[in-house]
């Protein structure tokens, strides 16, 4: 249902145990064709979303996503925080329109992707997070069109998150600053591919349980 938000602050301290777990492999990514700070960026974006707590459960699922893409634009930085940012503003614009079945959902995430792609004015193949994030939409809208059962939506979600992340390892990157290195950028997967798989995954966890 549309106004129950309790789920989100115990999925907002997976998503923080999660990425605090692979801090270091993540600035690693970063710090090879980046520079550096994508998981000081989130890090310091998942601790401002974790003050939100008691707050975002009053919200809707509209109104808490967009307080949630609000928080991450002023809090987190980098390329990262405002594509995000904008992500979270953009589903909670959709999610008024929707209700929270898997059509919904699907709906109201390909919403946050179209509103990355248009504003990191970038699509599939450019080794970003969209190589994570556009192939689990296209999983989410090919098991809406089939109506799947939900273990296997959430199996999907993991399997397009993860082909995703690992085919940026080999890509040129057009787009943000490893777009700089040219060809030294082959050969490393991106930071922000591997942290939208991480919190993709756990998102799969958790509603699984
Ligand atoms: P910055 O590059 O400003 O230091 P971060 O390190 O926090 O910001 O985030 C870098 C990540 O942002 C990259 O790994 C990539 O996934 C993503 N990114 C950068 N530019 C774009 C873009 N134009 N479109 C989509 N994602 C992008
Ligand atoms: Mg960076
Ligand atoms: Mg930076």
């Amino acid at each position: 249902n549309m106004t129950d938000t309790t789920f989100l602050p115990p999925l907002i301290a997976a998503i923080q145990a999660e990425i605090l777990n692979n801090e270091e492999e993540i600035s690693a990514l970063d710090r090879a064709i980046g520079d550096g700070d994508h998981v000081t960026n989130l890090i310091r974006g998942l601790e401002a979303l974790s003050k939100l707590n008691d707050e975002l459960v009053q919200l809707d699922w509209s109104a808490a996503f967009m307080k949630i893409g609000m928080t991450l634009m002023s809090t987190m930085g980098g390329a990262s925080g405002s594509l995000l940012g904008s992500m979270f503003v953009s589903m909670g614009k959709e999610a008024k329109e929707q209700d929270i079945d898997l059509a919904g959902i699907t709906a109201i995430y390909a919403a946050g992707v179209e509103s990355i792609k248009a504003r990191g004015k970038a699509d599939i193949g450019e080794k970003t997070m969209l190589d994570t994030l556009i192939p689990v939409m296209q999983s989410l809208q090919s098991d809406a069109e089939q109506n799947s059962d939900k273990a296997t939506v959430l199996a999907n979600i993991k399997a397009a998150a993860t082909q995703g992340m690992q085919s940026t390892k080999d890509m040129l990157a057009t787009k943000g600053r490893a777009s700089f290195l040219g060809e030294r950028a082959r050969g490393h997967i991106d930071a922000g591919a591997r942290t939208s798989q991480l919190i993709l995954c756990v998102i799969a966890d958790q509603l699984s349980e």
